[in-house]
């Protein structure tokens, strides 16, 4: 069992999640299977896939004081998260996700984020003590809490010495300069292929050539996930790829939050980016095998078993140009 220690800024939701026969289109309805109901948020769901996979994890975030937040509150402590750094905000409702899942495992979210736009900088101080992260620590970040906190998170955590994870997800519609500057205080920036293309002026032919881009606006690593064809990552040593792992997908909600969580874990340990890039793809596949965010979320040893389970990978092994 890792002992690895993760400090995770960010988002808790409650998910209301719909399975359809397929995505409604603008002012159409379509009827779907019951509402589940699950603990959910890119920062929540981050923090407990740290946790199955072993690491020691603290959060720090917002929640109303309905009972919404009680459960999730409830359910962090069950996964074995440090919530002394989540707080529940008087007279403020939780963060709420609808999802609607398409049964090929495409999905539309729409938002309501709730107690997680009360994260301001003075609330990140109160919540953490004044201290955030220690040299041992990986700070973990997305963007489902407001730029200018997720910004002092990063500052604090590169000061303490912390090695820095950004999942920059979902892009902001406005605050590019802090954006830039973000970009410039993380160590590691992870990105889908639309976040990916959302942060360049322009496409390139290959993922490898984007990721190497994205390193030009300040991330010493930089990782572009793929979906089912897995990932591709750049650092200063040169890019590596992985060709992803053949799984039956039946709902893509939690992989880009199971492959954040292990990339961290994997990097903060000092795990080569090849092999920290193929266990997060492991973790990323078996989060789409099962629904939901946070009940998809795979154990450590649900990664060992896949990662040696090389008869189920895509065609070859994993395609390296890199000393990883
Ligand atoms: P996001 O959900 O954030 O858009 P991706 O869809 O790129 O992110 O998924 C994150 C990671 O999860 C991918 O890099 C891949 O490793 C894994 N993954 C996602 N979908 C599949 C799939 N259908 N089959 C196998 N692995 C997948």
């Amino acid at each position: 069992m890792s002992s690895e220690r993760l400090v995770v800024v960010g988002s808790l939701n409650m998910d209301l999640s719909v399975t359809v026969p397929r995505l409604p289109r603008p002012g159409e309805t379509v009827s779907g299977a019951d509402v589940v109901r699950g603990a959910g948020g890119k920062g929540a769901n981050q923090a407990v896939a740290a946790a199955r996979l072993g690491a020691q994890v603290r959060m720090v975030g917002l929640l109303g004081d309905d009972a919404l937040g009680s459960e999730l509150r409830e359910r962090l402590a069950v996964e074995g998260v440090d919530d002394r750094g989540v707080r529940q905000l008087p007279g403020v409702s939780s963060g709420l996700a609808l999802i609607v899942v398409q049964q090929d495992g495409e999905n539309t979210i729409t938002l309501s984020p709730g107690a997680n736009h009360h994260l301001d900088v003075p609330a990140l101080g109160t919540l953490t003590g004044g201290t955030l992260a220690h040299s041992a620590d990986t700070l973990l970040l997305q963007l489902e809490v407001p730029l200018p906190t997720v910004l002092a998170a990063a500052h604090q955590a590169r000061t303490a010495g912390a090695l820095t994870v950004l999942n920059a997800a979902p892009l902001p519609e406005s605050g590019r300069a802090e954006l830039a500057e973000l970009l410039r205080a993380v160590d590691v920036l992870v990105v889908n292929e639309t976040e990916a293309q959302g942060l360049l002026p322009h496409a390139y032919d290959d993922w490898a050539e984007h990721a190497e881009a994205l390193r030009a606006l300040g991330p010493a690593t930089v990782v572009v996930t793929l979906g089912a064809d897995g990932a591709v990552a750049a650092d200063a040593h040169g890019v590596c790829r992985e060709s992803g792992f053949s799984v039956d997908a039946v709902d893509t909600v939690g992989a880009g939050d199971a492959f954040c969580a292990q990339l961290a874990l994997s990097l903060g340990s000092g795990t080569p980016l090849g092999e920290a890039l193929r266990r997060a793809c492991a973790a990323g596949a078996l989060a789409t095998t099962r629904p939901g965010a946070q009940s998809s979320l795979p154990s450590t040893d649900e990664v060992e078993a896949l990662l040696g389970d090389v008869t189920r990978r895509h065609e070859g092994e994993s395609e390296v140009h890199h000393a990883c």
